[in-house]
């Protein structure tokens, strides 16, 4: 009996070689037919006896290739066509593509093409384009769906005939792999300077340019998939002191690639689960505890005891580093904060000043999308920066969304989000929308989430902050789009629903959200909530106490600001610190004199502030959340006992900040400054485990999600998970998307969704 099935796949199933998988799973069934893609994933046509059709639809359900992730497979039969063969047919209509189409993220070079990079037999020795089925850029270089090389930033390299004859091969691995590319047919790097009329050599000259350069203690921008970074040897003192002074980057760490695992070992501890990060198709930044500080330039990252380290995810990082065997900083080819170049013109003049040598070549970038940064706490991944590697990878929502939401982030850090169906897509990180191309780089990371998709957005969810650029840009979106519907969500109600929401729970939960700043519904600074989430809406059941924070968003470089704020609070009196300014001194005391010329907040960050320049530690931060890694860096918990801030009974409920900073202020000078740091930590820690029980009484939920900037401290989420876990809180953290501000897109749309839902 002659059986034929319709299969229709969706998910992650183009660019993951999902139609050479089929192929070689159709002729090991002896079935004919075809495959290709379509405008919603996969469709598959095949024919063959009953029990060979069988056999292919379960091991294409249950063995998907690697890289690829089935959504949706739909099986319909009908009646037997008599194909001869099977075969990969034409892809069918690229346009109208539904929300559901994915583009994979991404993939680093994969072992057997490294193999081949570095065998000097193989056509293929030292090319710095390589890839194949299984490894490549994607995301990067997609114009449009369906995947397929015309549709790619290598549309404009037609493959040669060496190379058709390996995509067009059942038997070989680069069979339908559309990056496919050659000395003969793929781009070409070229080194260059930014002068106008600058001409220099090409292919692997250029290469060896950039080595010599790099060697010599030079700066090199270098094109990468998603941007262009900037590296030096990071061994050079001189070379790393010339890039942060050019680049107005003064002391926030920079990240290092490094050759191989073994190489990351012995500049860091690196643990099972870290190495398995380093070594995964992300290839992230990976921050890890260094264990020699000596081999690299100090001013790598002055003072950290963390630090960010990569493997290449190119071959041409590859080749660089082998070329080179040692450490290179690698770090965004931008100012900073502004976003990263991925043009020749606009890498030209943004980094003419920065860079000695450019290393180029003649493929396009279709997406800016930054490097991601991870971490591991508590056991697990926790996402720093979501970027490369990650970016257009779905995230499974708590239930499906009906209406199609955008969302389009806070201000620090911001990425935007598009919801739809089981799924959302966060764009990867943009960055700070101080500046006018940091929000045209957030309109063009919004234009791709929407690139080619059939359905518009029925809302667009922002902040409730005003004067937020991603505000504006909510209000000019929905006029440009025609959306009737604009959704502001309160800051840390957003970040509660996006650690809820990545972890698919649509039920009430217990936020904690601490973090550094957010607009909350009484105008106040908040910043150390305790909400009751239940979707779209919330309640502030209690916070930390109100300080005024004299200059407001300026106090966030100053912590000596903070713990003026917080000092006058507790009633603690304190001479001035030797660096800080005598007038800018004055001034402050001034404003605290009359507390109502300063707006109120709760900020967690600013509490850190404050005790890290009480302590001494920081008291001007060069760097968001320098002064609270510090504090975290110095403190030890041996002989730590938490100090004790009661919680003052009110609606909301807030928590007496300031009899644990008399207690600090008291203990600065007769304990040492670890203990002192660490039992704050202690403290904390116990006010979120007594803030959690407080609300669990009140309501009966016992699920708590741990979010906001100021849970990337890692004492701070390791104790406050183990203390609520021996309570029996189910605990939520992070592990999708940041718990900073780059997750809360994530959680405006799905607030946002849970709105619509409630409105019909
Ligand atoms: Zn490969
Ligand atoms: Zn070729
Ligand atoms: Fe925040």
């Amino acid at each position: 009996m002659i059986e034929r099935r319709l299969i229709a796949v969706e998910g992650l199933v183009q660019g993951v070689g999902f139609r050479p998988y089929v192929h070689r799973l159709a002729a090991a069934n002896q079935l004919r037919g075809f495959v290709r893609n379509d405008a919603a994933g996969v469709l598959i046509d095949v024919e063959g006896r009953e029990a060979h059709v069988d056999a292919f639809c379960d091991a294409l359900a249950q063995s998907p290739p690697p890289l690829a992730a089935i959504a949706r497979m739909r099986v319909e039969r009908a009646s037997p066509r008599s194909y001869d063969a099977f075969h990969i047919a034409p892809s069918g209509s690229p346009s109208g593509a539904p929300l559901a189409s994915l583009v994979p993220p991404d993939v680093a070079t994969c072992d057997a093409c490294l193999a081949e990079l570095g065998d000097p037999a193989n056509r293929r020795h030292g090319h710095p384009f390589i890839s194949c089925t299984d490894c490549g850029p994607r995301y990067t270089i997609v114009l449009a769906t369906p995947y397929d090389r015309v549709r790619t930033t290598m549309k404009d390299f037609p493959m040669c005939a060496e190379c058709r004859r390996e995509y067009a091969d059942p038997t070989d691995r680069r069979f339908h792999a559309e990056t496919i590319a050659c000395w003969g047919c793929g781009p070409t790097l070229r080194a260059t300077t930014a002068a106008a009329d600058a001409s220099g050599p090409c292919g692997a000259g250029a290469l060896s340019a950039a080595v010599a350069a790099l060697r010599d203690g030079r700066i090199v921008a270098l094109k990468a998939l998603g941007g262009y970074h900037l590296a030096c040897d990071a061994t050079n003192a001189a070379a790393v002191a010339r890039l942060r002074s050019r680049k107005r980057r003064e002391a926030k760490p920079l990240a290092v690639l490094v050759r191989d695992l073994a190489r990351a070992e012995r500049l860091c501890r690196v643990s099972a689960a870290e190495a398995a990060l380093l070594r995964s198709a992300a290839r992230p930044i990976v921050l890890l505890e260094r264990r020699d500080a000596r081999s690299l330039a100090d001013a790598v990252a002055p003072g950290q005891s963390l630090l960010g380290i990569m493997l290449p995810s190119t071959p041409v990082h590859h080749l660089l580093v082998v070329a080179l065997d040692r450490p290179l900083v690698m770090t965004s080819g931008n100012l900073s904060e502004e976003p990263v170049a991925i043009d020749e013109p606009s890498a030209f003049r943004a980094l003419a000043g920065i860079a000695e040598l450019f290393l180029v070549h003649d493929r396009p970038i279709a997406t800016r999308c930054d490097d991601s940064v991870v971490r591991v706490v508590a056991g697990d991944v926790r996402p720093v920066r979501r970027a490369r590697g990650y970016a257009s990878q779905a995230i499974a929502m708590p239930r499906s969304i009906c209406e199609p939401v955008l969302a389009v982030g806070a201000h620090l850090k911001s990425t935007a989000c598009l919801a739809f169906g089981d799924h959302a897509m966060v764009s990867p990180h943009v960055g700070d929308l101080g500046s006018p191309d940091a929000r045209a780089a957030m309109r063009d990371a919004i234009s791709s989430l929407l690139k080619g998709r059939r359905a518009r957005p029925t809302a667009i969810a922002h902040d409730l902050h005003p004067d937020y650029g991603s505000t504006r840009l909510a209000h000019e979106l929905c006029a440009e789009l025609g959306v009737g519907r604009r959704v502001p969500v309160q800051h840390h109600h957003a970040h509660v629903a996006s650690c809820a929401a990545e972890h698919g729970i649509a039920e009430p939960v217990i936020g904690v959200a601490f973090d550094g700043a957010g607009l909350g519904a009484d105008g106040a600074i908040w910043g150390g909530e305790f909400l009751l989430v239940d979707g779209a809406g919330y309640r502030r059941c209690g916070h930390l106490g109100y300080v005024p924070l004299p200059g407001g968003d300026a106090a966030a470089r100053r912590p000596w600001r903070s713990a003026a704020a917080h000092l006058a609070a507790a009633g603690v009196g304190r001479a001035r610190p030797a660096d800080v300014p005598g007038h800018e001194w004055d001034v402050v005391a001034q404003l605290l004199d009359r507390p109502d010329s300063s707006p109120r907040t709760s900020s967690t960050g600013r509490l850190f502030d404050a005790v890290a320049s009480l302590l001494d530690i920081c008291h001007v931060s060069r760097f968001e959340g320098e002064a609270a890694m510090r504090l975290e860096r110095v403190a030890h918990v041996g002989h730590a006992r938490a100090y004790d801030a009661p919680i003052v009974d009110g609606d909301p409920w807030t928590v007496d900040v300031g009899a644990l900073v008399r207690a600090i202020a008291n203990d600065r000078a007769r304990r040492p400054v670890a203990d002192v740091a660490g039992a704050f930590h202690l403290a904390l820690a116990d006010i979120v485990v007594r803030g959690c029980e407080r609300v669990r009484d009140e309501s009966g939920v016992a699920v708590v999600a741990l979010t906001g900037g100021a849970f990337a401290n890692a004492l701070l989420l390791e104790f406050a998970r183990r203390a609520l876990g021996s309570r029996g809180f189910c605990v939520l953290m992070h592990r999708e998307v940041p718990s900073n501000d780059g997750g809360l897109s994530l959680g405006q749309a799905w607030v946002a969704a849970c709105a619509l839902e409630g409105d019909r």
